[in-house]
């Protein structure tokens, strides 16, 4: 297709199609083929405030809305993705660049998202005590916050956006959405899906672009609340910036995280476990596994099992049949990548496996295939910094806590696993580990919708994490009433 061919996505605000003022745009790649998919507006700060403002006027009647009216739109919502599931994997792949396996899976966290947002009539409810004193009583209600921002990236085009926007709605507020400028289609047809289910114009609006939409974002005096999720110096910078425009921020990070091996693991489950955990989805999880530290003598056993299962991976463009490991985002991602496993040797780790040198390196798309390396210190920038590739670190530790300690010198605190049998190592992992999100024998544990979730350190800013009662409070604000009779 040549790049006249090509349609430049529009802007969804109060419930229209419109195109950006700013007149300018950029090419949406198919990563596993090159091929440019769509162009996608780099909108303006007038493109921001004409969203806001019309998101500030449908908040009016949507936050009077009765709350079962609000429920049975998002039911609605939740019939319809379930029936355009596989379109929806479909057009995730084709962005993204995952396996369509794991294309549908996010669609089904997405899909989570909204059942539990459908539940605001209870998650709404306040609280009352009848008698704080004679005569006395005192009440909590809750209420939306107004418009709410959010602001979200390439590698859950559909499982990020829907940790915010169906409840951060479900709870009466106005949403603009400013999606990943590399996935923008599927936020779109999000858009779509929502207005067909039959939410009224302005409620949900979606304005695409970069840095430009976000500052807009950040700066605008009607927006009450951002929900940012990318990678940690711009979430840093999303919550300095937010937070000093009086906005309430919750900033998801970037992460490192770390899966420890015990010598008493099922090491063929623990190794299919980790191979998902850090070759799926091209590594580029923020709950990837990126670093394994084993431990004794589960060390020599974990690696050569590990190799020889990374070896049978099959590399390729994630719509087609048996592929596991499809391309990374962008070119300059691939480069970067490669320019982390040459770190990586010259800071004197073991390489054991080279994804440079599989076959599909070297065409058409951003393929890198699975790599490990063996002996990495943390001294080593391979330790230290998020690779977001399918790139994994494996370190060897004497004991547990040797292992916890290492996982603990991040700075990052994402997620953590541990793969045992022992309940009493589980709990010292449990109650020693800095990170939010644990996983006990699985490689991925995942962020589930009526869970908050998040991380600590620098995978985090903020207070109130995503999903479940962190996400009703976070797009509510609350009213104490006492009163005598
Ligand atoms: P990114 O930080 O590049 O982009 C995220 C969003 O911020 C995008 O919408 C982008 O347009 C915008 N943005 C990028 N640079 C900006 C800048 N300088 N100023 C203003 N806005 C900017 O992240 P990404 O590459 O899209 O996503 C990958 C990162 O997201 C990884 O670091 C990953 O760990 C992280 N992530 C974290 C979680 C979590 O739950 N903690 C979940 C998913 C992804």
């Amino acid at each position: 297709m040549s790049t006249t061919e090509v349609q430049t996505l529009s802007n969804l605000i109060g419930g229209r199609w419109v195109a950006s003022t700013s007149g300018k745009s950029e090419p949406v790649y198919n990563p596993a083929t090159e091929e440019i998919l769509a162009r996608v507006p780099l909108s303006n700060g007038d493109d921001v405030d004409l969203a806001v403002r019309t998101a500030k006027e449908a908040f009016k009647s949507w936050s009077a809305t009765a709350v079962p009216r609000r429920a049975r739109i998002l039911f609605r919502y939740q019939q319809l993705l379930v029936e355009h599931r596989e379109e929806l994997a479909r057009l995730i792949t084709l962005e993204n660049g995952k396996s369509y396996n794991e294309a549908y899976g996010e669609v089904q966290r997405g899909i989570e998202c909204v059942e539990f947002a459908a539940g605001a009539p209870t998650l709404m409810m306040g609280k009352q005590l009848p008698d704080i004193a004679t005569n006395l009583e005192s009440g909590m209600y809750r209420y939306p916050i107004g418009v709410v921002g959010g602001i979200t990236p390439f590698n859950f085009p559909m499982m990020c956006p829907c940790w915010m926007f169906p409840l951060a709605i479900a709870c009466g507020n106005a949403f603009v959405l400013k999606p990943s400028e590399r996935t923008p289609q599927l936020a779109n047809r999000l858009g779509e899906l929502m207005k067909d289910a039959g939410l009224p114009d302005g409620v949900l609006n979606i304005v695409h672009g970069a840095h430009d939409v976000v500052n807009g974002l950040l700066e605008h005096k009607d927006v009450k609340a951002i929900s940012f999720v990318g990678s940690q110096p711009v979430a840093e910078y999303v919550y300095r910036k937010g937070t000093s425009h009086d906005k309430r921020v919750q900033a998801l990070a970037g992460a490192k995280n770390h899966t420890i091996v015990m010598p008493d693991a099922d090491l063929d489950y623990a190794v299919n476990q980790v191979l998902n955990a850090a070759f799926g989805s091209a590594g580029e999880r923020c709950m990837a596994a990126s670093v394994v530290v084993a431990v004794g003598e589960a060390h020599a056993p974990f690696l050569a099992k590990l190799k020889a299962a990374a070896d049978r991976i099959k590399i390729g463009n994630g719509l087609e049949d048996g592929v596991f490991l499809g391309p990374v985002i962008r070119g300059p991602h691939k480069e970067r990548t490669l320019g982390y496993i040459e770190t990586g040797e010259k800071e004197g780790a073991l390489l054991v496996r080279d994804g440079r040198t599989d076959s599909a390196v070297g065409g058409k798309g951003y393929f890198v295939g699975p790599t490990i390396f063996d002996g990495v210190t943390t001294e080593m920038r391979i330790w230290q910094e998020e690779i977001f590739a399918p790139v994994l670190s494996v370190a060897q530790a004497d004991s547990l806590d040797e292992a916890i300690a290492m996982a603990n010198r991040s700075e990052f605190a994402n997620g953590a696993c541990i793969f045992t049998k022992d309940g009493g190592n589980v709990r010292k992992f449990r109650e020693e580990i800095d990170a939010g999100m644990l996983g006990v024998n699985l490689g991925v544990p995942a962020p589930m919708a009526f869970f908050p979730f998040s991380g600590w350190k620098k995978s985090f800013y903020g207070d109130l994490h995503a999903n479940g009662s962190d996400g009703v409070e976070f797009y509510t604000r609350k009213k104490m009433v006492t009163a005598r009779w």
